[in-house]
């Protein structure tokens, strides 16, 4: 059976980026989780959903149907059959993301979503408690992080590059707080299992990291 590739690690470390290579490198398939928290808040945001009302969120989360489909180089997630790719990464849909994934009822239904697409193996998972709930007998692991001001400056870049008028400090500022937020909730914080491998992108380029890491799922 194939390995199951677990990669952890706050905002703006480059998991996405990263999963999508080291995943293409290997032949695997590439499973995003954060983009499935994501389809919750998207659906619950077209449904007129109340963001304190955990009971419709869970439903929500049981009763939607979420799936990746490569198309190219690239990777569409479907939400019910549409391709929601771009429409869950508006900063309202954030938002609403990171209320959603403090809900321990979504977090379990999501969970057992990713156990049943990841088991077969020859699977690339990238979230924030892969290596430690989802999948903790995973046979490679990565904690992959930066330091919160080059996290900060590569969204201000990223943000900027799609022109909008944002400031670095204040970006800066807002990972710091997402990072809190993340670590501190009650149920799945953020956190390095204690056998994922640390890679610190700072200064590394994505090149880099990826041969890192391929090194170790080969080895
Ligand atoms: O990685 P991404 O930014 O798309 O994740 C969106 C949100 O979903 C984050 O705020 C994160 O806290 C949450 N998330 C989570 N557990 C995961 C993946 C993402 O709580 N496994």
């Amino acid at each position: 059976r194939q390995p199951i590739v677990a990669i952890d690690g706050p905002s703006g470390a480059g998991k996405s980026t990263i999963s999508k290579l080291l995943a293409r490198r290997l032949g695997f398939a590439h499973i995003d989780t954060g983009a499935m928290y994501r389809c919750v808040a998207l659906a619950a945001l077209r449904r007129g959903i109340d963001a304190e009302d955990e009971v419709s969120l869970a439903e929500l989360s049981l009763a939607l149907r979420i799936e990746f489909r490569p198309v190219g180089d690239e990777q569409q997630v479907l939400l019910d059959g549409e391709d929601v790719s771009g429409a869950i990464r508006t900063p309202e849909v954030s938002l609403l993301t990171s209320r959603v994934s403090s809900v321990s009822e979504v977090r379990e239904n999501l969970v057992e979503l990713q156990r049943r697409m990841g088991e077969v193996g020859g699977v690339v998972l990238e979230g924030r408690d892969i290596g430690t709930v989802v999948f903790p007998q995973a046979q490679a692991k990565f904690f992959l992080t930066a330091s919160a001001r080059e996290r900060g400056r590569r969204r201000y870049l990223e943000l900027k590059g799609k022109g909008l008028d944002v400031d670095l400090e204040t970006t800066i500022a807002e990972v710091e707080a997402r990072d809190a937020a993340d670590s501190t909730r009650q149920h799945s914080p953020l956190a390095q299992a204690p056998d994922a491998v640390l890679i610190d992108s700072t200064g590394l380029s994505i090149d880099q990291v990826v041969a890192r890491m391929e090194a170790v799922v080969v080895a």
